[in-house]
């Protein structure tokens, strides 16, 4: 038995977190894990669940329209915000019970309070307590970044946004990253009026320049305005409770809410952590080595709060490889290579591997197949929604190294894709592959 309260003291239970303190328990170790707000973290909360959930509910609008020329005679119907807010909350608090369930089955002590690091073996609650254990485990995320502006306070983040207590008539989305993209889809689908408010010229930076194209093209034909290189200057309240929004060269414009998705920033200030000696980077991420070790030995960290890749599949790699490295006996490291990830706009995005320009930089000599069509559902629904498949192959070794999409489904289409190019798959294996007919998919190993 050792001298320590715990073997291993999580703070954060959330993707990584939970995934860690379950596997070490699973392993033998003797685990506390604190939660300051809700079991589930952001994913789960606030964030990729409730949002596909809101998703889901979107393209009913499109799917209902769509009907009618599938032969229903669907009568005019009306979408109620509440109901469908509801109803997803109580989804959300199911599975927060789940995640709590699942800690305790594995005989996690669960702390529903607040930990900060009181020395490289000691945390304290909320309610000055000490603890101490062998190791100390950082899970604490990331938080929405807000840009200071006057009256920012009166703008909401992706944390308010699943609580509206109304749907927005008019809503500015500032940011043309994930969320942005994501929630302009959604309230667009609700019949809120959407602009999204860039400080650049780009949406979605790190995607493929086609990709994001089609989405802004699509988007616009959805009705969603755009304004780009226009950075916030203020926010004024009115009376009758709606906004002002003052934009560097463009005229004031009203709007009901405005939800500001400008990155999310490392979970990292104000929890004893650089009094402990733990090395932050310039953004507040906490450095750590490829065990997830930082600059103090007995503290470690993954998701999020490391700022490595910002996804939850990754936090929960890093919270399992960081338990079976240490209590597992199973030394463990993150590929970080061609890891899949999608954005859930109307239509949804998918990619793995580099995007054309950086297959282009890198390897010089590529080649470029591309599929651009329009889903046999749309063309009976009369939608103009062009898909767009884009395949980047090694000319030197025909390793097919990027796969972009958008089009229905696309999400799901490129996990089974990534499988493939993960494993190194060439354009040949794809071509040897007989196509499944009629699909989206099939285009994959079709392409000329
Ligand atoms: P993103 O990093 O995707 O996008 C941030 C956007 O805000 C960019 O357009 C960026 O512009 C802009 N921006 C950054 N700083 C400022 C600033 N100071 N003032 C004005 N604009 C600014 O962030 P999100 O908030 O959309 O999402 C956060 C993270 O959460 C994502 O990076 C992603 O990792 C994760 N996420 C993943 C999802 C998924 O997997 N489907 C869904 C939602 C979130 P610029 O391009 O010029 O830097």
């Amino acid at each position: 038995m050792s001298d320590f309260d715990y073997d291993l003291f999580v703070i954060g239970a959330g993707s990584g977190g939970v995934r860690a303190s379950r596997i070490a328990a699973s392993h033998g170790a003797r685990v506390a894990v604190a939660e300051e707000y809700r079991v589930g973290g952001t994913c789960v909360i606030r964030g990729c669940v409730p949002k596909k959930l809101l998703v889901y509910g979107a393209h009913f609008a499109e799917d209902i329209h769509d009907a009618r020329k599938f032969g229903w005679d669907v009568p005019d119907c009306k979408f109620d915000w509440p109901v469908l807010r509801d109803n997803v909350l109580a989804e959300v608090d199911r599975l927060e019970g789940l995640y709590g369930q699942t800690l305790d089955n594995h005989k996690v002590t669960v702390l529903r309070t607040r930990a900060t690091v009181a020395g490289p073996q000691k945390v304290r609650l909320a309610d000055g307590t000490e603890l101490t254990a062998e190791r100390i485990l950082i899970a604490t995320g990331g938080w929405p970044h807000v840009p200071e502006f006057p009256g920012s306070q009166h703008a909401i983040t992706s944390n308010e946004v699943f609580h509206l207590e109304t749907l927005p008539k008019r809503i500015i989305i500032a940011g043309g990253g994930y969320i942005a993209n994501e929630f302009a889809g959604i309230f667009n689908e609700f019949g809120s009026k959407v602009t999204i408010v860039n400080r650049g010229d780009t949406i979605l930076r790190g995607y493929d320049e086609q990709i994001r194209d089609r989405l802004l093209q699509i988007s616009m034909t959805k009705g969603i305005d755009f304004k780009f290189n226009a950075p916030f200057q203020s926010i004024e309240k009115n009376d009758d409770g709606s906004l002002t929004v003052m934009l560097e060269g463009c005229e004031p414009m009203q709007a009901d809410a405005v939800l500001v998705a400008a990155g999310r920033v490392p979970n990292s200030r104000g929890i004893g952590l650089e009094e402990a000696g733990v090395e932050l980077d310039d953004k507040g991420a906490i450095k750590v080595d490829e065990r997830n070790q930082s600059s103090v030995p007995s503290i470690f960290a993954v998701g999020d709060v490391t700022d490595r890749i910002q996804l939850t599949p990754v936090a929960i790699r890093e919270g399992q490889a960081f338990a079976d490295t240490f209590y597992g006996g199973k030394p463990t490291v993150v590929d970080y290579q061609n890891v899949p990830s999608a954005v859930f706009s109307h239509p949804p995005i998918g990619a793995v591997g580099m995007t054309e320009a950086e297959a282009r930089n890198k390897l010089g000599s590529v080649r470029v197949y591309t599929s651009d069509f329009r889903a046999m559902k749309n063309v009976l629904a009369g939608r103009n929604e062009r898909a767009l498949y884009k395949m980047i192959v090694n000319a030197a070794t025909d390793q097919v190294v990027g796969l972009h999409m958008i089009g229905p489904d696309a999400p799901e289409i490129l996990q089974a894709a990534a499988v493939a190019v993960k494993a190194g798959l060439t354009k040949a294996d794809f071509d040897n592959t007989v196509a499944l007919h009629p699909s989206m998919a099939e285009e994959l190993v079709l392409l000329k």
